[in-house]
Parts: C-alpha cells; sequence; structure tokens
C-alpha cells in the first residue's frame, strides 16, 4: 500500500446535523489517528433536514473555539461548513464566511428551493439544468467561487460534472477536489486528469460518527490504483 500519511481531516459531521458523535468525540479520535488538524464541517443552513444554522450554528461554533484552545498543541481545531449549492452559482453562503477556517462546498439533495431532483427524481437538477456535466460544472464553480470555497466534495455525486473542466477551473481559482472516502465519485480516469491539470486533491473521511474520523481507506485506494498522491494537498510522504 501506500507510502504516504495523510494528516488533516477536514470534512466530519457531528450530532449537530444527522451525525452521531459531538464534535469533542471527533477531536478525541482525531487525536487517536495520529492527525494533525481535524476540522467540523457541518451542513450548511440550505439543507433543509440536516442543515445547522441559527442559534445552534452559534453554538456549535463556540464549542469549536472552545475545544480549539482546550487542544491548542495537540491538534488544530478548525471550524468547517459544507455548504450546499441552492442553484446555479448561488449557495447558503453565510454573511460571516470570513469567520471559517475551512469551507467546503457540494451538491446535495433534499435543499430548496425543491425540485423534482431534490425529490430524488434523476435527471433534472437544482441547477435547471438537465444532465449537462459541462453547464453543471459551471453551476457549481460559479457557487464556490462566490463563496471563496476550499473544497468542493463529492463532485459527481447526484450531478454528473465535467471534471476535466472543473479541475482546470479550480487550479486557476486555488480550489480543492475531494476523493471522498465514504464513497469515492471519481473514476480512476478522472483522478488522472485532475492531477495532469494541476489541481490539487483532498482527502475527506465524511465521517458522521466519531469511529469513521480519519477513516481514508477507500480513498487511499483509489489514490493509490490512480498513481496520484503527488495532486493529494493533505498527504505526505514518509
Ligand atoms: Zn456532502
Ligand atoms: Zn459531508
Amino acid at each position: 500500500m501506500s507510502d504516504h500519511r495523510i494528516f488533516a481531516d477536514y470534512h466530519t459531521h457531528t450530532y449537530y446535523s444527522h451525525g452521531h458523535g459531538s464534535p469533542r468525540e471527533n477531536v478525541l479520535a482525531a487525536i487517536d489517528r495520529g492527525l494533525e488538524a481535524v476540522a467540523v464541517s457541518e451542513h450548511g443552513p440550505g439543507h433543509f433536514t440536516f442543515g445547522v444554522r441559527g442559534k445552534k450554528l452559534d453554538r456549535l461554533n463556540g464549542e469549536l473555539t472552545e475545544l480549539r484552545k482546550e487542544f491548542s498543541g495537540r491538534i488544530d481545531v478548525l471550524r468547517g461548513l459544507e455548504l450546499n449549492v441552492t442553484g446555479f452559482g448561488k449557495s447558503d453562503c453565510p454573511e460571516n464566511r470570513d469567520d471559517y477556517d475551512v469551507i467546503i462546498i457540494g451538491y446535495h439533495k433534499s435543499v430548496p428551493p425543491f425540485n423534482r431532483h431534490a425529490l430524488g427524481i434523476w435527471g433534472e437538477s437544482l441547477l435547471g439544468i438537465k444532465n449537462d456535466p459541462h453547464r453543471n460544472a459551471e453551476g457549481i464553480l460559479a457557487a464556490a467561487y462566490a463563496c471563496r470555497a476550499n473544497i468542493i466534495s463529492h463532485p459527481n455525486l447526484y450531478l454528473k460534472v465535467d471534471i476535466p473542466y472543473m479541475a482546470e477551473c479550480c487550479r486557476e481559482l486555488g480550489i480543492l477536489l475531494e476523493v471522498n472516502s465514504a464513497r469515492v465519485t471519481l473514476s480512476k480516469e478522472e483522478l488522472i486528469a485532475i492531477r495532469g491539470s494541476g489541481c490539487g486533491l483532498v482527502i475527506g473521511s465524511d465521517a458522521h460518527t466519531p469511529s469513521r474520523v480519519g477513516d481514508f481507506a477507500l480513498a487511499s485506494a483509489a489514490v493509490e490504483e490512480a498513481g496520484v498522491w503527488s495532486a493529494v494537498r493533505n498527504a505526505r510522504p514518509v
């Protein structure tokens, strides 16, 4: 297997949305796994069922600030958020975007305004486009650019995008494409195209329980198989 070590998990969830552990449990799990940094990046306010918003989001952010102080010197605790694409070029980006250390953006279902795709009927997207991967990529990229996202999570999930095009744009914008370790959404060919474009990759666990924090097995296997470790920004050779 690989001779690379992943040192940070920027994509974890907790019971603030639909996960099962607390922020503290995620931090402790990350320390156990030998990570140097961990973010709690809950679903943004625009997600109908899982979104964290209002006072609850304030409480989570307060908790993360406390954890950051408490664990200083042992692990870097980061304040993250996984935003939802809510339309072409649009997201639920908060006004205080700069208060966050890591902004992830992803295309999800169950995000208003509801339409047939949000209800699970494949073929019609929130972006108002029928299965045009290039146009889908443009809509997501425009949303990522507008909120100055750091990472696009699970590209291709629920909505096929033109990966070579997305990678070219992300390289220009300094946005990383995620190899999601809950389910890998990028083919070997796509991973090779991303590396070829000069765009960076980031591996994220997308953990919804503390036991999965720092679980990079699936994504690592895909990266290894494609031979693209050199593009992974949260890994280093050992
Ligand atoms: Zn997601
Ligand atoms: Zn997620």
